[in-house]
């Protein structure tokens, strides 16, 4: 039940609808990074951004920048990547 360990493969060969594409800001150098969490060990898996920003799981989020290690980051939006990825592409425009 590990929710780190969540590549974009898995979310996107196992069309995970409780996946979420969270863009962070650092607080420290402003280094901008996308971190895909996988909510559907959750008690009540979100299946929406909104139940995601309410379910607490951001909250336990550790963040912690990998250029400063600074341990403080800023949301800057959340998309729901099973909906957000584009299959024509590899890329997930971050
Ligand atoms: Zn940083």
């Amino acid at each position: 039940m590990s929710q780190d360990s969540l590549t974009a493969d898995d979310i996107i060969n196992g069309r995970n609808p409780h996946a979420f594409a969270v863009h962070l800001r650092c607080a420290n150098c402003l280094k901008d990074t996308m971190r895909l969490v996988d909510a559907s060990t959750e008690a009540e898996p979100p299946a929406n951004i909104e139940d995601f920003l309410e379910c607490g799981l951001l909250r336990r989020m550790v963040v912690v920048c990998s250029v400063c290690e600074c341990p403080s980051a800023q949301l800057t939006g959340v998309d729901h990547a099973h909906g957000s990825w584009d299959a024509d592409s590899d890329d997930w425009g971050a």
